[in-house]
């Protein structure tokens, strides 16, 4: 048996966009780490989530997908009940990891395309961490509450306007709950990555291409040179790390939090 593999704690996890990048890699780890996943995906998204559920189930956890689209709160409300239907009223960790990066400027950004930011990076977060927080002081457990922020908390970016604004507000929204939820033993914390290899960063730097009339991978290796003092892009097995400690113990004086992991990118 893989030493990385821990016993099951009995708590389950629920992600959001966990099929790929970023979230698939937290949902892999927090399974290593013990816990059943629950994972809410796109319908689109459906051979990749079978494919990261088959996975996990690999590694002796049980997990389930479901489908919800973070921009209809229904769907996550349903999401968490269908969870703890399947798993029981164990829902321990939740991440608000769905999100997408629109490039424009921002003179030429619609109504709609505004709309759709927001609603899939805050407002679906906002709607995520609120349904996760009752169906946690229902069960009387606790929890831990996680969303995704960004470098892009901190500092914008041109042709990302409204993609950093939606992140700037994941970093006061999680300052707020933290507060609201300390006395339900609920932590509410972000990670804030910087330039991660997932097909997130893909669309980005196609998008760039676009805009600047340059070749695919020359804007990601402009950001890198310039901003990640490391040197590398960072892998999402990096971020995962840093949730997996977020939700331990260990950082069990920590809320409220937006903690970036980006190899010196925001410096
Ligand atoms: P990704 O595009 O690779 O994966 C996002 C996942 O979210 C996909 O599986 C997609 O199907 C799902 N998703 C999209 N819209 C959804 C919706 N409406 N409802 C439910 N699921 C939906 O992205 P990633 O790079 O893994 O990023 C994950 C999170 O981390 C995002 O919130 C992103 O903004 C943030 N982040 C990423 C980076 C990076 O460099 N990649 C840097 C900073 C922050």
């Amino acid at each position: 048996m893989d030493s990385s593999i821990k016993p099951s704690l009995g708590r389950t996890a629920f992600i959001t966009g966990g099929a790929q990048g970023i979230g698939q890699a937290i949902a892999i780890r927090l399974a290593k780490d013990g816990y059943d996943i629950s994972i809410a995906e796109i319908p689109t998204a459906k051979e990749r989530l079978d494919a990261t559920i088959k996975e996990i189930e690999g590694l002796g956890r049980k997990a389930i997908g479901v489908f919800a689209d973070v921009r209809k709160p229904e769907q996550i409300y349903a999401a968490i009940e269908e969870t703890v239907q399947k798993l029981g009223p164990t829902l321990y960790i939740s991440i608000a990891n769905a999100g997408v990066a629109q490039v424009k400027p921002l003179l030429e950004c619609t109504p709609e395309f505004i709309e759709n930011e927001v609603s899939i990076n805050f407002l679906g977060l906002m709607n995520t961490h609120i349904a996760a927080a009752k169906q946690m002081i229902k069960q009387g457990l606790g929890g831990r509450i996680i969303g995704a922020g960004s470098i892009l908390s901190f500092r914008t970016a041109e042709c990302l306007s409204p993609y950093s604004a939606t992140k700037f507000a994941v970093k006061g929204f999680t300052e707020a709950a933290a507060k609201e939820w300390a006395k339900y033993n609920i932590r509410v914390n972000a990670y804030a990555p910087g330039i991660v290899d997932t097909p997130m960063w893909e669309h980005i730097d196609a998008e760039f291409a676009k805009i600047e009339g340059i070749p695919i991978g020359e804007a990601r290796a402009r950001w890198v040179k310039r901003d990640v003092k490391l040197g590398r892009t960072q892998q999402p097995e990096d971020v995962a790390k840093l949730v997996s400690w977020l939700v331990s113990d260990e950082a069990e004086y920590i809320t409220g939090q937006t903690i970036k992991t980006c190899g010196g990118a925001s410096l």
